[in-house]
């Protein structure tokens, strides 16, 4: 890390800049860099002491092309990260579906990726955005956004001593993830009613793995509770991430306190976890997180952009998250530098991507109700439509703007009850 740039505690160098960026993650990080990249000055503040862990372990193929435009693909390659080929699915009874091998349509290389340790994964990002000029300040927790009649020109930030500082800018950027300060402030945030989910996750060491090219598959594992599921990722040094993902009022209504308790509870009712995890040593606290899916009615405002969480959340169904993470702060840092260049930053110009991002993210949303839809399988799916194999591999790989999955939901439809796309106030429709 370039120590000049990340003292950590310190005050920023100066008091204005072209562009701030709440938050290190992956969409900060990489909306930072592709700014920085072109001349501007952009200050990232983190709030969290970096590195931090963070939960989201596991990338979607499509990834690869952000880390490709970064310039950080070979770097990841040989980071010693386990390479993933493959989602595979497992139902109540522990009957496995075929293995979804994301080279089976396309044998690119991007079709191979990566189950990553966050903490480790965040810390190259940030190393890169600091090598690329982005001013990068961990401890350094944002207040508020400051607004003057109705536009965004500034931050408030708490510094490690305690001490605050108002910094201008141009633009800010919101990567605060789940923190969505923007969002929460402006009441933007829209809760999607089906998916109030919570998570109880943990590592272990020793546990089952697979072997050859399935030894770094992400599988998940229904349980005998309805729409209740275990995700099952093997990391590096003999680790696997192992987490339960069910309706909140299921996993924290009127359970006892200890999630620990919850876990092992939880895991009895799914025997392929079980079976899995028997000979197993925990390696990590057990974690509780509520995930609720939701999004932003808004991407942008004037002198305000959003990206990643910040702007929305899906369930960790599909392994998303940094995906539409990085997808969305690519094109959120192209339209910062457009508006910069033409002087418009009106939230119409900033946003201007937001319909066309939405509707990807609106596409994996979908298939995230189609598998808690009770009459919905992925083997009597694929029964039914042999065609349909194809754009579902494509979804699974993250390549939310293929022509092959127009087809896909219409036979979807048939099978389950799909939800409505939304669409973002007074920002277009995609194009
Ligand atoms: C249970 C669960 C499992 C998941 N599994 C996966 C998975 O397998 N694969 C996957 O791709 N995704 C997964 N995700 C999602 C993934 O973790 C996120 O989508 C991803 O990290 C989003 O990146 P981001 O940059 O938007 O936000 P984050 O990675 O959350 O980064 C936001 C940063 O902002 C900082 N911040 C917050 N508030 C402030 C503030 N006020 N001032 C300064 N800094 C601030 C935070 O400290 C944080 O470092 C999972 C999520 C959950 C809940």
């Amino acid at each position: 890390m370039d120590e000049m740039k990340n003292e950590t505690g310190t005050g920023p160098a100066r008091d204005d800049y072209d562009v701030v960026v709440i938050g290190a993650g992956p969409a900060g990080t990489t909306a930072a860099t592709l700014i920085a990249r072109e001349g501007r000055s952009v200050l990232m503040l983190e709030r969290d002491r970096f590195p931090r862990y963070v939960v989201g372990e596991s990338l979607m193929p499509a990834t690869y092309w952000t880390l490709q435009r970064l310039g950080l693909w070979e770097r990841v390659k040989q980071d010693g990260f386990v390479k993933k080929h493959s989602v595979q699915f497992f139902s109540k009874g522990g009957r496995s579906s075929t293995p979804f091998y994301f080279h089976e349509f396309d044998g690119h290389e991007s079709s191979q990726t990566w189950q990553v340790d966050r903490e480790r994964f965040d810390q190259l990002l940030v190393e890169h955005a600091v090598s690329s000029g982005v001013e990068m300040r961990d401890h350094a927790n944002v207040k508020q956004v400051l607004f003057e009649d109705g536009r965004a020109g500034g931050v408030e930030v708490e510094l490690a001593d305690g001490t605050r500082r108002r910094l201008t800018c141009r633009v800010v950027v919101d990567t605060s993830g789940q923190t969505a300060l923007i969002s929460r402030k402006l009441g933007l945030r829209r809760i999607d009613p089906l998916l109030q989910h919570a998570s109880f996750f943990t590592r272990f060491r020793g546990a089952w793995r697979g072997e050859g090219i399935d030894e770094g598959a992400t599988l998940i594992l229904a349980s005998e509770v309805d729409n209740c599921w275990f995700w099952y990722i093997p990391l590096a040094a003999d680790e696997v991430s192992v987490g339960v993902v069910g309706h909140m009022d299921h996993l924290l209504k009127g359970r006892v306190k200890d999630p620990q308790q919850v876990f092992a509870e939880e895991v009895e009712r799914c025997p392929a976890v079980a079976e899995r995890i028997a000979a197993a040593e925990q390696t990590m606290e057990m974690r509780v997180m509520r995930d609720f899916s939701y999004v932003s009615q808004r991407i942008a405002g004037d002198g305000w952009v959003m990206a990643g969480d910040a702007f929305g959340f899906l369930d960790p169904m599909y392994s998303t998250g940094v995906f539409l993470a990085f997808k969305s702060a690519e094109l959120a840092a192209d339209s910062v530098l457009a508006a910069l260049e033409s002087g418009d930053l009106s939230g119409e110009s900033l946003g201007r991507h937001g319909a066309d991002y939405l509707a990807g993210m609106e596409s994996m949303r979908k298939l995230v109700y189609a598998f808690y839809d009770p009459g919905f399988s992925f083997p009597k799916f694929l029964k039914m439509h042999p065609d349909c194999r194809e754009p579902l591999v494509n979804l699974l790989v993250g390549n939310v703007y293929h022509k092959s999955i127009e087809g896909l939901f219409e036979s979807m439809a048939k099978m389950c009850e799909l939800p409505e796309a939304r669409t973002l106030d007074g920002q277009g429709q995609p194009s």
